[in-house]
């Protein structure tokens, strides 16, 4: 994927292009792997593939080898159709989907890492269910992925995409930016409007660490993928209504890496902090993290 530097340019350049975000995105990548336009759509279509196919794998009944993941997502799904829930069907299908495709992850399924297998799940709930209800093809969803990788390459070139690195706001909260974009995009949104997407999905995940159970990537990343889509959702519905973000998106990202280099190692990705510190945590795993 390019290296894009800033959002700033990523939209400035797209404008001067004259081309379709998506387009220019695609051609630019192209051009810095030096790969044909052909290998890479196919690359991306075959990338959309295998997220849809994450989400068809789920079994209900599978568990993960550590006991703490599985059957939420069935769980969702039945509360769901049901029709007696607070949010409705489609906010109903976005938390399943992501329930989904994380669950999978836990249990050794085989995912796409978008942009990191512990936020997985956040682009398939929001675009999957979107695609449904709108009756999107392939090719659009291809597109959107093009879209979220444009701006989920600024995110890893000017801070970080690595829990490890800065916390879970860089997974959770860079996957909900990239997917916020997408969807501002299939909304036939503007490229202001997908920028105040993506500054205003980051702001809303801003110094959250990561703190995975045992170090296992299951509690609480499983449900931190639903609140990563439930952002995106919500930032992409300002950014179209208008609403934009005080802070621009490159500040923003810049922010969010400052942030996550003052996070103790504690919370970042060590499983010794957080969540993982509770006294649940310590009582089903009293010797500490996996890994
Ligand atoms: S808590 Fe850590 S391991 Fe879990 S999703 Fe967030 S960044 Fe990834």
């Amino acid at each position: 994927m390019a290296i894009f530097e800033s959002t700033r340019g990523l939209i400035e350049e797209t404008e001067k292009s004259g081309l379709p975000i998506w387009e220019y995105v695609l051609k630019t990548s192209c051009e810095e792997s030096n790969i044909s336009e052909e290998q890479s759509w196919e690359m991306m279509g075959k990338t959309f593939d295998a997220m849809l196919e994450s989400y068809r794998s789920y079994d209900q009944f599978q568990v993960s080898a550590s006991g703490l993941v599985g059957g939420d997502a069935e769980k969702m799904r039945v509360a769901r159709n049901s029709g007696d829930t607070i949010c409705g069907s489609f906010i109903g299908s976005v938390i399943a989907t992501a329930l989904t495709v994380s669950e999978c992850n836990a249990c050794m399924h085989r995912i796409v890492a978008a942009p990191t297998a512990g936020s997985c799940g956040v682009l398939p709930a929001v675009l999957l269910p979107y695609a449904h209800v709108k009756d999107l093809s392939r090719d659009d969803l291809i597109k959107a992925l093009y879209v979220a990788s444009g701006f989920g390459a600024v995110i890893a070139q000017r801070a970080s995409i690595s829990g490890a690195e800065a916390g879970c706001q860089a997974e959770i909260g860079s996957a909900s930016a990239m997917a916020a974009a997408a969807l501002v995009y299939l909304h036939g949104g503007d490229l202001r409007m997908m920028e105040n997407s993506v500054a205003m999905a980051l702001k809303n995940m801003m110094g959250l660490v990561c703190d995975p159970v045992a170090g296992l990537v299951e509690v609480p990343c499983v449900k931190r993928n639903v609140a990563g889509a439930m952002n995106a959702l919500a930032s992409a519905e300002m950014a179209l209504a208008g609403i934009e973000s005080r802070i621009p998106a490159d500040e923003v990202i810049d922010t969010m890496k400052v942030v996550g280099s003052m996070l103790p190692p504690s919370l970042r990705e060590t499983g010794e902090g957080g969540i993982a510190a509770s006294p649940t945590a310590h009582r089903l795993f009293p010797d500490g993290p996996k890994i």
